[in-house]
């Protein structure tokens, strides 16, 4: 493969938390160029089918190119004043949780970082969320019960070098690509066994040595049931328990009640007892087993429950941090993680720190200087939209993503935009959510941008521009600390570039940090802009102990007040809203290969429409017969939420009564097309984590 040419800029792709390097430039005629970086750690030079269409995407075809108040194309110094006036206003009147942000797993750390400073530090408030929270909320939650940190304790050299990979909830053939062709790559070379445990037959599930379709809402039975299989064959690492873990005795004998033998588990969780059993040999065997999971465990009313029950059978085998062996939770987005350590979730700070330890809450107001420092969690998303509907946010600032569409109970969230005082969109194109834009700011599109991200491995890399910004367009951490000195804050949010951004960022995770969280950039915080300019992908944080791996818990020492990993006890509780007589059929949605999120950028690319130009539904045979479908048909699907309209695909990969629907149509594609109207927003108690997975369903042909 041809290495790096000096004409070629090294940045990351933008689709998904596997964080492919890519090299692009702009060619003598003007064509943009795109390959896979062969040097980058995380592809090799593979790119799966979006990111070589990256350069397709990149047309001024429905760019947001100036700022806009009520439609109308308005200089930026109006734009802002109005926006920071409106804002300062509404929080003179009715309280800093009277506005919120709904933020971005798009948007570079930089960007994260001072919107969640302005927020939390300034304006006062925890109201500042992400789209982040709709894809892997419920595994930070997970992470910081049971190892006190949100931590990601693999790498990706991990699916080399186990002998045993669990996907579980995972369509990585289609969603993390890259990712999936490396574990092939072991099955091939070492002889790793695939096992997918996913309720539809997917293309990952088509690769697998074993596919386990349980029942929706069975993970943690089934976990429950490889925890109590593992200490009643002696597969447990006792002196790993004894010495490294707390809370072992509670987790066992709830498990062993929730899942008293092979057969209890295969009756609950529907499917044949023997696959149970060679899944539960398979992993008591195995001292090299990688357990990965998304959103299929995550989007759940009881996400947070089954993280822990996958991380509760790693602590009993103590492979955690271990090479080929630990849980591996794998994000959606670009830089879901990097909005994870900048503190760009409602119910988090900077650094890894939390709100519910009030010397964390001081210790970030000291380094910010904080003006109003907000003492307490604030809206998660599913609340803040609810909140934005019945007037509590009266403000709200949405970032670089498509909520209109996205957010669960779309229909109500379209209300609530539609209703609100004063709604501000920053975005690169026009959207369904623009739509409701009081005032619109055009913002850096991936070629412009320039920043970090952090992908699912823990590996920091940069956005670096090779296409000049239009003339009118600003970075999104531009924007924020513009709008940031209109309310007053000037002297906090002057940064020359994104370097100082990273400088601050750094500093903070050092700051006071003594080791108290393993999260710490503070080798960095002194980084030049040389330095920031050419840096190369790295792992971070790095153990101290051991420079040579960046894997991360392998000493057995905890970020918990006495050092020990926790168990956490969980008991299977099913899905929120089961199928019912009015509602006989239940509805799963996910991605389909070739598309990203609401199709603002993928949907402009011909070839990734190919494979599914029209909004698509996937019924067992069964289901279709019953309901007088063919293939082809258009279907009227409703849940309690909404309904939406697709065509029939028969695939007998569904279990008859569970039906699939790709979550990406919006309004430009299609009307009422996508899983928004349809999708439940029933959340899980600890993570606030949507259950996207599951909502009872009718449907007839229409
Ligand atoms: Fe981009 Fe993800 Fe595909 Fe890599 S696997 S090219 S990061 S979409």
């Amino acid at each position: 493969m041809q290495t790096r040419q000096s004409d070629e800029v090294e940045t990351t792709c933008p689709y998904c938390g596997v964080g492919c390097g890519v090299l692009a430039k702009v060619a003598a005629d003007g064509a943009i160029c795109v390959r896979g970086d062969p040097e980058h750690p995380a592809n090799f030079g593979k790119l799966c089918s979006k990111g070589l269409a990256l350069s397709e995407t990149m047309a001024r075809d429905g760019r947001v190119l100036h700022p806009e108040i009520a439609g109308e194309r308005v200089e930026w110094n109006t734009a802002l004043d109005l926006v920071a006036r409106n804002f300062a206003d509404t929080i003179a009147q009715h309280g800093p949780d009277a506005v919120a942000f709904y933020i971005s797993g798009q948007l570079l750390t930089e960007d994260y970082y001072v919107a969640n400073k302005l927020m939390k530090g300034f304006i006062g408030s925890g109201n500042i969320d992400t789209n982040s929270r709709l894809c892997m909320a419920s595994s930070v939650a997970g992470h910081r019960r049971a190892f006190g940190e949100d931590i990601v304790p693999g790498l990706y050299d991990d699916f080399d070098e186990a002998d045993l990979i669990v996907l579980t909830g995972s369509n990585a053939a289609w969603c993390h690509p890259i990712l999936y062709q490396r574990m092939l790559t072991a099955r091939r070379v070492r002889g790793t066994k695939i096992i997918v445990i996913d309720p539809r037959r997917t293309a990952t599930a088509d690769e697998s040595d074993l596919h386990l379709p349980l029942d929706p809402g069975t993970d943690v039975l089934l976990f429950n049931g490889l925890l109590a299989h593992l200490a009643r064959v002696g597969a447990m690492n006792e002196s790993y328990v004894a010495k490294h873990t707390s809370g072992f005795e509670a987790a066992i004998s709830l498990a062993l009640a929730d899942a008293p033998s092979s057969e209890a588990v295969a009756l609950g969780c529907g499917l044949p007892v023997a696959d149970v059993r060679l899944f539960y040999d398979l992993f008591a065997a195995t001292e090299r087993a990688v357990t990965v999971y998304s959103q299929g465990v995550n989007q759940s009313a009881h996400g947070t429950d089954k993280v822990n029950a996958i991380i509760n059978c790693h602590l009993a085998t103590g492979s955690i941090g271990k090479p080929g062996a630990g849980p591996f939770s794998v994000t959606g987005q670009p830089n879901a993680m990097g909005g994870r350590e900048v503190g760009g979730l409602a119910n988090q700070l900077a650094a890894h720190m939390g709100f519910e330890n009030g010397e964390d809450v001081d210790r970030v107001a000291r380094f910010w200087r904080a003006r109003n420092m907000a003492r307490t969690s604030g809206l998660k998303a599913v609340d803040m939209f609810r909140a934005v509907g019945d007037g509590r946010v009266r403000a709200i600032w949405i970032m670089g993503t498509n909520p209109a569409v996205s957010m669960p109970d779309s229909s109500r969230v379209r209300a609530a935009l539609k209703r609100c005082d004063f709604v501000v969109v920053s975005d690169v194109v026009r959207t369904d959510t623009t739509r409701f834009a009081d005032v619109l700011l055009p913002a850096a599109a991936w070629g412009e941008k320039d920043g970090t991200v952090t992908n699912s491995e823990r590996r920091l890399s940069r956005q670096r521009p090779f296409v000049p910004t239009p003339a009118e367009v600003r970075a999104d951490w531009r924007i924020i600390c513009d709008v940031a000195s209109r309310m007053g804050f000037a002297d906090a949010f002057e940064y020359a570039d994104p370097a100082a951004i990273f400088r601050e960022h750094a500093s903070l995770s050092a700051f006071e940090n003594n080791g108290a969280r393993l999260f710490n950039l503070g080798a960095l915080a002194a980084i030049s802009n040389g330095d920031y300019e050419t840096f190369g992908p790295r792992h971070w944080p790095q153990p101290n102990e051991r420079p040579d791996d960046a894997r991360l818990l392998a000493g057995g020492r905890f970020q918990t007040p006495d050092g020990r990993a926790r168990f956490i006890p969980v008991r299977q509780e099913g899905v929120a809203q089961p199928a019912n007589s009015a509602f006989p059929l239940a509805l799963n949605t996910g991605r389909l290969r070739d598309q990203w999120h609401t199709m603002t950028r993928t949907g402009l690319v011909p070839r990734l429409m190919a494979n599914a130009p029209s909004p698509v539904v996937e019924l067992h045979s069964r289901d279709a017969a019953e309901n007088e479908m063919d293939e082809g048909d258009l279907a009227y699907l409703a849940t309690p939420y909404g309904f939406a309209r697709a065509k029939v695909r028969i695939n007998d990969g569904q279990k008859p009564g569970q039906v699939f629907l790709p979550i990406h149509w919006s309004g430009q594609y299609a009307v009422n097309a996508g899983t928004g109207p349809l999708a439940s927003p029933v959340t899980d108690p600890f993570s606030g984590q949507p259950e996207l997975k599951h909502v009872p369903l009718r449907l007839r042909r229409e």
